[in-house]
């Protein structure tokens, strides 16, 4: 028998993260996987990053985890998504090799001490009184550990549809999770279905890139780890390329053959990834969409067709890719499909993505309703550090909102569940200019020291960079200019104004490092990073100042905690509808009560009210 401080089930991006940080912080570990040859796969589009989803790479980076370091190793285009805009809502995206991003994650898997790749399928769940301490595999053999993490992604009873032909599938070419999910269903989880969907792929050879536009990726790249400096692979260019009216026509007239208008879909899709016949429908007065040809790999000539998913039969799919310029002569090499699968509603989970109802036993990734590698990895992030925390019997690590977008996720996750896949946008933060990508070190890395999931290389990198900015800083506060001389570089400030520091000077939005080192007469001897660091962070002071306000009224009502058994049912005045909501989500906080879905000020009033009245009376004054 095999017997493990964090067992994690599955290969995929929650798994690989949730492995490589319970090894971090010390606990012997198991990376259970049906094929350790499929460890790190790209299910879907062979891409990292984009706005929010960046940003949470960027986290994942600042604990030590592998993702960010893995894609700029795999990264064959980047770009920074949103360049114009500000900092807050900017997004790291990387094109990657397919093939480079998999064997650079199984490169860091292999490399972790205390981490056991173990080759099988987890059939069952081994069970000690009420907590989950393992699984069964297939060959009946067994795996105990303290605590277990399910990972299976779209694998819990995957169905794959391709027009009207459907088959059992956990994605192309690789078997569904059946006997897991009948487990799960055993318990009284609440268990759902959401699909998603994969265009077809291309012979990049067939494809007359002389007729398409082309995308370069950025000549300043922007990487995702903060211990990487420049891109290792070769970089390349993708091609655009767009619907047209009769690619419309071809789609529009054979809607009833697809999988999901055709009904034998049940599961909701993600509404922000719509599938070509979705946006045929739903958009039907645009005559065209655009499409990217994304280049799978430096050597590999498949060709991801970016923005044309479908459920449509192989012959359809044929006849409307050949319907568009570059592609008349194009060959699918894999058709497009439909994947439909099992989830569990993650208000069922704990903010450490424990199950409430099953303790010892950690869902994360696409299991939980989400959908995207970033999300999932995320997640597996923080269910790998708390599997570990209570396999150690220490406390868990807990992550906010006002803090990071992993603490956005795991709110919205556990607090008002999902009605389709859930993925990351800037605008889920409400605290999102003080959550920017550039700074993710400077709110995480502290936080993982502290849990101890940060290594050596990564501590030494970040207390130096950490030395340099407040000693810029310092250097910067000492300077005083006249508003004057600031007004002729030609920014936009009154003349007459009071002198400013070189800090505040920075916080103006169009005076750069550059009019500071005119005025100084000489450059500023600090690493470039450094430097826009520093201007990134006074751009952002004054607005983080009102936003400040926003966090201390929301302390306040977080303060206020909700005892964990507490009796919804019981306050008076409190309607049927709120007190059903409230008892589903069991928020442990006033703040966590007030962002589920439809639940009233005054129905918060009644609470507040109720739990003060229990604490008074607890205490006796
Ligand atoms: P996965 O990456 O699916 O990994 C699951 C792992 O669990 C695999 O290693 C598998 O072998 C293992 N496993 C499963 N069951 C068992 C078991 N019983 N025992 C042992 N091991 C097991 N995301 C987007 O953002 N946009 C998209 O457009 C998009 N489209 C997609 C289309 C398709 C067809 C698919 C399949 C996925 C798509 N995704 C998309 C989703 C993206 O691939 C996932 O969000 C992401 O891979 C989820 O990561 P995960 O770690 O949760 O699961």
């Amino acid at each position: 028998m095999k017997q493990f401080d964090v067992l994690v089930v599955g290969g995929g991006h929650a798994g690989c993260e949730a492995a490589l940080a319970a090894a971090r912080m010390g606990a012997r570990t198991a990376l259970l996987t049906i094929s350790r040859s499929s460890i790190g796969v790209m299910s879907c589009n062979p891409a990292i990053g984009g706005l929010g989803k960046g940003h949470l790479v960027r986290e994942i980076d600042a604990l030590d985890g592998a993702m960010g370091r893995v894609a700029d190793a795999a990264g064959i285009q980047f770009r920074l998504l949103n360049r114009k805009k500000g900092p807050a809502v900017q997004g790291p995206r990387a094109q990657t090799d397919r093939l480079l991003y998999k064997t650079s994650m199984q490169a860091e898997i292999g490399s972790s001490p205390r981490l056991q790749v173990i080759e099988g399928e987890a059939v069952d769940l081994i069970q000690h009184q009420d907590f989950v301490c393992g699984v069964v595999l297939a060959d009946n053999s067994e795996i105990h550990a303290t605590t277990t993490i399910l990972t299976t992604g779209t694998f819990l009873r995957g169905v794959i549809h391709i027009g009207d032909v459907s088959r059992p599938g956990g994605r192309m070419g690789e078997q569904p999770s059946v006997k897991m999910a009948d487990r799960l269903l055993s318990y009284d989880l609440p268990i759902g279905r959401l699909k998603t969907g994969t265009p077809p792929r291309l012979d990049g050879r067939t494809i007359d890139w002389t007729k398409l536009e082309s995308q370069p990726g950025d000549t300043d790249p922007t990487m995702f780890s903060f211990l990487s400096d420049k891109p290792r692979a070769r970089q390349i260019s993708c091609g655009i390329t767009h619907t047209n009216p009769q690619t419309h026509e071809i789609i529009e007239k054979n809607l009833a053959r697809s999988a999901m208008y055709g009904g034998q879909i049940e599961g909701v899709g993600p509404r922000y990834c719509p599938s070509i016949e979705d946006k045929i429908v739903r958009f039907a007065d645009k005559e065209s969409h655009q499409i990217f040809l994304e280049p799978e790999g430096l050597s590999d000539s498949t060709v991801y067709p970016n923005g044309i998913s479908t459920s449509l039969p192989e012959d359809v799919q044929e006849a409307y890719v050949r319907s568009i310029v570059g592609l008349e002569n194009a060959q699918i090499v894999q058709p497009g499909y439909a994947i439909e699968y099992d989830y569990v509603d993650p208000r069922a989970l704990r903010n450490t993505f424990e199950l409430r109802l099953i303790p010892g036993l950690y869902l994360a990734g696409q299991i939980n309703g989400t959908t995207g590698y970033e999300e999932a990895a995320a997640q597996g992030l923080v269910a790998g550090l708390n599997a570990a925390l209570k396999a150690m019997g220490r406390e868990p690590a807990e992550f906010h909102r006002r803090t990071s977008y992993i603490g956005v996720m795991i709110d919205d996750l556990i607090t008002r569940g999902v009605t389709e896949p859930y993925r990351m946008f800037t605008s889920r933060a409400e605290f999102r200019l003080s959550l920017r990508a550039d700074n993710a070190d400077q709110r995480l890395t502290p936080l993982g020291r502290k849990l101890g999931s940060i290594g050596e290389e990564r501590w030494n990198a970040y207390s130096s960079k950490i030395a340099s900015i407040e000693k810029l800083k310092s250097e910067l506060d000492q300077m005083s200019l006249s508003a004057r001389d600031i007004h002729n570089l030609g920014v936009r400030l009154a003349p007459d104004g009071p002198k400013r520091s070189g800090t505040e000077a920075l916080s103006l939005s169009d005076f750069e490092f550059s009019h500071l080192e005119q005025l100084n007469g000489s450059e500023f001897e600090f690493a470039a990073t450094v430097k826009q660091q520093v201007k990134n962070d006074a751009l952002y002071s004054n607005y983080i100042a009102r936003q400040e306000k926003d966090i201390a009224a929301m302390e306040r009502d977080e303060s206020l905690l909700i005892p964990e058994n507490f009796p919804f049912g019981d306050i008076d005045g409190l309607s049927s509808e709120m007190v059903q909501k409230m008892s589903a989500v069991r928020p442990s906080n006033i703040a966590q009560a007030a962002r589920i879905d439809g639940v009233t000020p005054s129905a918060l009033m009644l609470l507040v009210a109720r739990i003060k009245r229990d604490m008074r009376l607890k205490t006796g004054t």
